[in-house]
């Protein structure tokens, strides 16, 4: 992520005077592009479709005033990560308290000084991005750059949940890479690493349903989480990445399964209820992965129940 903000930012206005928003508009112009609205309920609906990484929002508005905007940013988790600055005229220490109140991060007074106005914004957009830098990090695997481990077990749990209550099946992925020590005792651990980039690769562009999450799960082991897979959906998954992962057609000599990389996927399925569990689940698709082991590798097979 850049860390000028001034080349990537994305800035809403939202003031009932056109005169108010064609004056800030010309104060941050350079640090970013700007949207703006004339009301709350549009600069709302703006703040869904565009999720800016900072709004300016004007306090005093017919219908709605800038407060009732701001909670209702706030309570919605599509719009609630853009950071707002109120624009007032208000300066006593309870409408500063009622905009912390509401969920701002800062206020700006008016009449407005253009370099108070410029500095403030440009804090609070390099603030931003470096809170959404951060909040990537704490879910990403930094070799892969795919979700990691424990944003994965959260995920599953979630999943379980929300299947449990629909009485869907959840499918479940486990793919281990095949002879990957050889791997690394052959061509070195830097090109295990890249190898292990180009299959994370794989599998994340050939997972492409809605819903549909890709980690690493440890070492040269991935997990897919398969929403409303059906054992016949989550066994077509399986044979579709074993062909991605040998398309790649990444040079192995040491392996004793093919001349090329190629994977073991285990794989299970079931409708979550009251007898089952993430952990269970689990424990099928590694029953699963290693069946497919024992049958030789570079394929993959189902594990319904444990
Ligand atoms: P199998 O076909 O049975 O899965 O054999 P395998 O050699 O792939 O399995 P094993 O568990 O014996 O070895 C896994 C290897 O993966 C050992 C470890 O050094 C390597 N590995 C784990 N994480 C990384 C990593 O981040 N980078 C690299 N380069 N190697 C890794
Ligand atoms: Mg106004
Ligand atoms: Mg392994
Ligand atoms: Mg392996």
């Amino acid at each position: 992520m850049p860390d000028t903000p001034e080349t990537s930012s994305l800035m809403l206005i939202i003031d009932d005077s056109v005169d108010n928003i064609r004056l800030l508009s010309g104060m941050l112009k350079d640090q970013g592009q700007i949207l703006f609205a004339t009301s709350g309920e549009a600069g709302i609906q703006l703040a869904q479709q565009r999720q800016p990484d900072l709004i300016l929002l004007d306090v005093e508005m017919p219908h709605m005033n800038g407060y009732a905007v701001c909670r209702q940013l706030k309570a919605d988790a599509n719009t609630q990560r853009s950071a707002v600055i109120f624009v007032t005229a208000h300066t006593t220490a309870e409408s500063e308290i009622e905009a912390l109140e509401a969920g701002a991060v800062d206020f700006i007074t008016k009449p407005l000084n253009p370099p108070v106005v410029r500095a403030r914004v440009q804090t609070h957009l390099r603030l931003q991005h470096h809170s959404a830098a951060l909040s990537k990090l704490a879910v990403r695997d930094s070799l892969t750059g795919l979700y990691n481990r424990r944003y994965f077990d959260d995920q599953l749990e979630n999943e379980f949940k929300r299947h449990r209550r629909q009485q869907l099946p959840l499918g479940l992925a486990l793919i281990d890479v095949d002879h990957f020590k050889m791997y690394n005792d052959g061509y070195g651990h830097q090109e295990g690493d890249i190898c292990l980039g180009k299959v994370a690769n794989a599998i994340n562009s050939s997972t492409r349903r809605p819903g549909e999450i890709v980690a690493r799960y440890g070492g040269e082991e991935f997990v897919v989480i398969l929403p409303y897979a059906t054992p016949e959906d989550a066994q077509k998954y399986g044979e579709l990445i074993c062909k991605r992962i040998q398309e790649l057609n990444i040079a192995h000599a040491h392996s004793a399964t093919a001349h090329n990389v190629t994977v073991s996927v285990g794989l299970t399925s079931a409708v979550p209820d009251d007898s089952n569990s993430t952990r269970q689940l689990i424990k099928a698709a590694d029953d699963a992965l290693y069946q497919a082991k024992f049958a030789g590798r570079n394929c993959s097979r189902l594990v319904l129940q444990v």
